[in-house]
């Protein structure tokens, strides 16, 4: 039977061997994406040697950590912001990787202004340009960065994006080639950025190969998720 244990150790060897091969020779952290799985599912990564998770509703979110106050965990949203879960969110997490319009950014400061450690930012940005809604487009990326840089208790970061599901690697990496260019278009403006979010299971070697150095991993090392309102794409609000 596999085992999360397994499929843990082989997701971190292939990152290992991508790594390796990935002419940006950037360190890559692996993100165990925790959505519509039980608090049981994350105690036996975490027992594995899995510390960072992330999560999609914040709701959900809230009622595992507390199940979980016990372990070192570094919890990191991921997933649609509603503004009037920006409290929650902004109060219970390390990283916010999907923070796409200035609003949120202002309520996530001030929810954060209580907290003695800033919380880390990536901006999620739109390249795919198509059905999920979400992410800053390209051409307004750097007004928003701008504007993220003069909040005191956000540190931006880097960039998260979602790109268009494809199973043909060369479409991936073609994708990933555009948020990777978005990225270093910011760092020669002169934001001090070392985060590129990129890559899930089923691409997350194409996302290395373009510099990422956080990959979001959730079915490869979980299984399946059983519940249709949880897949990645989903538009739906953060209930
Ligand atoms: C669900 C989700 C993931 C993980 O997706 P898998 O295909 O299960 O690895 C990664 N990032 C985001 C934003 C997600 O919503």
């Amino acid at each position: 039977m596999t085992t999360i244990s397994n499929r843990l150790q082989d997701i971190l060897a292939t990152i290992q061997s991508a790594e390796a091969a990935s002419a940006y020779h950037q360190h890559v952290e692996l993100l165990a994406v925790s959505k519509a799985q039980p608090a049981s599912a994350i105690r036996e990564a975490y027992t594995a040697g899995q510390t960072i998770f992330g999560e999609n509703y914040s709701q959900e979110a809230l009622e595992k950590q507390k199940q979980l106050t016990d372990l070192a965990i570094e919890w990191h949203f991921i997933g649609p912001i509603q503004s009037n879960k920006t409290q929650l969110i902004g109060q219970n997490f390390s990283w916010v990787h999907s923070v796409d319009r200035l609003k949120i950014a202002q309520r996530l400061n001030d929810a954060r202004a209580s907290i003695k450690m800033p919380l880390n930012v990536c901006i999620q940005v739109n390249v795919s340009n198509e059905d999920t809604k979400s992410g800053v487009l390209p051409d307004q990326l750097e007004t928003l960065a701008e504007a993220i840089s003069l909040l005191p208790n956000l540190k931006l970061r880097g960039l998260m994006a979602i790109p268009a599901p494809s199973i043909d690697p060369a479409q991936q990496i073609a994708q990933f080639a555009q948020v990777r260019e978005c990225y270093d278009a910011l760092i020669r403006r002169g934001f001090a950025l070392d985060t590129l979010s990129i890559g899930m299971s089923n691409d997350y070697e194409s996302a290395i190969s373009q510099g990422a150095t956080i990959v979001r991993i959730g079915s490869a090392l979980f299984g399946a998720r059983a519940n249709v309102k949880n897949t990645a794409l989903s538009t739906n609000n953060d209930t």
